[in-house]
């Protein structure tokens, strides 16, 4: 089955029992049980309690893994709650190469929470596949990549940096929050864990939080499944719903986002007030090449500096009008943020522009909207610059 069919047909669409034609959302936190110790079975799962199984739940992870061509997914109450349960496969002594422009809520969570619990971390230019490599050390179980990055839209080489990881018997995740299944799938290029905030694209109607890990390995799922009942990182039947009618749409929506980035990303980069512009679908990024190998599209995230720093950058977002200034991203309506002071803020200065996000960078989530009303929107912020 191709991708769009799949994001409608896979994951129990229909309920069995009524025929119901969109899957009901259980909202209960336990099921009956007709003797003791013998629980029902539904979806292929036993129901002993809703931390440890919701059909609701179970039918979001089925589509999930079938976009992503996998045979595991799990479904979390965010993407970081997803992080955390990664996190909580590992122990103290264990060792982590991670590229260094990720999500500034995972740098926060490495630096912050697990560092302190003997994790250890270092943060490398994953696009430099010879840092990559130079940073292993004998205890490194993980590798974690994010691919396009963010906030700086750098591209990876997944299918190298994997083979890096697997030469010293490491695991390698990617973030594919960014790309989405409909652009790129990590598990085919070798990776063995996928991460998503389906609050972004997956979702894509900026109205709930949550997180997938997707996977092949069976040992792994088995310690992710685990962890996600030991810990109770789960999501709660409504926002599985949500999330999974969100996705029945991810391919109409990406179409539409990448062709509104495409077209926005080549008019700011011709505007005279723009210095610097972001998008791996420029000829002009470095990444260009490896973008159109890896990915079937660009994606709808995009970066840019003004000539006039910070000050003209605060001037702009304060006057658009069309675009919401906004932390998150991946939803149908336009957002900008400004990494600096918002998604980043939580990245030490020295950091920040160490690895290259200015106090001036503007972040664009493109949205569905007609391009012509965003341009009109970014034309007039513009002047006012
Ligand atoms: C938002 C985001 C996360 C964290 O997800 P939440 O759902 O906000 O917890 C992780 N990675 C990336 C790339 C993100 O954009």
């Amino acid at each position: 089955m191709k991708f769009n069919t799949k994001a409608l047909h896979s994951g129990s669409p229909n309920d069995p029992q009524t025929g119901a034609v969109t899957f009901p959302i259980y909202q209960t936190s336990t099921y009956g049980q007709s003797t003791p110790g013998k629980p029902n079975r539904f979806l292929d799962r036993e129901l002993n309690y809703g931390r440890g199984e919701n059909p609701t739940r179970t039918a979001l992870e089925q589509s999930l893994a079938a976009l992503e061509d996998a045979k595991h997914a799990l479904a979390f109450s965010s993407g970081l709650a997803g992080v955390a349960a990664m996190m909580n496969t590992l122990k103290a002594g264990d060792h982590v190469v991670a590229c260094q422009d990720l999500y500034g809520g995972c740098y926060r969570m490495f630096s912050k929470v697990y560092a302190n619990l003997g994790i250890e971390y270092t943060f490398v230019d994953a696009t430099d596949l010879d840092s990559v490599r130079s940073a292993f050390r004998d205890n490194t179980v993980l590798l974690w990549l994010e691919s396009p990055s963010n906030p700086l839209i750098n591209i990876t080489d997944i299918r190298e940096a994997c083979k890096i990881a697997q030469s010293r018997n490491a695991k390698t995740l990617v973030d594919n929050t960014f790309a989405t299944p409909y652009l790129q799938r990590p598990l085919a290029l070798g990776a063995d864990i996928v991460l998503h905030s389906t609050t972004k694209y997956i979702n894509g109607h900026a109205d709930v939080l949550g997180g997938a890990l997707i996977t092949n390995d069976e040992e792994l799922y088995r310690s992710l499944k685990f962890v996600q009942n030991a810990c109770g990182f789960v999501p709660g039947p409504q926002d599985c719903f949500l999330i999974s009618r969100g996705l029945r749409t991810l391919g109409l929506r990406m179409e539409r986002h990448c062709a509104n980035a495409k077209l926005l990303a080549e008019w700011l980069s011709s505007h005279a007030k723009v210095s610097k512009v972001f998008y791996p679908g420029l000829e002009s990024h470095p990444g260009h090449k490896l973008a159109a190998e890896q990915m079937n599209d660009f994606g709808a995230m995009l970066s840019f500096e003004l000539s006039g720093g910070a000050d003209s950058a605060r001037v702009f977002l304060e006057n658009l009008k069309v675009f919401t200034l906004a932390e998150s991203l991946g939803a149908i309506q336009s957002l900008a943020n400004h990494p600096a002071s918002m998604t980043h803020a939580s990245m030490e200065p020295e950091v920040r522009h160490s690895v290259g996000i200015s106090d001036g960078l503007i972040r664009l989530s493109v949205g569905i909207e007609d391009v012509e009303d965003l341009i009109a929107d970014l034309t007039t912020a513009l002047e006012k610059v």
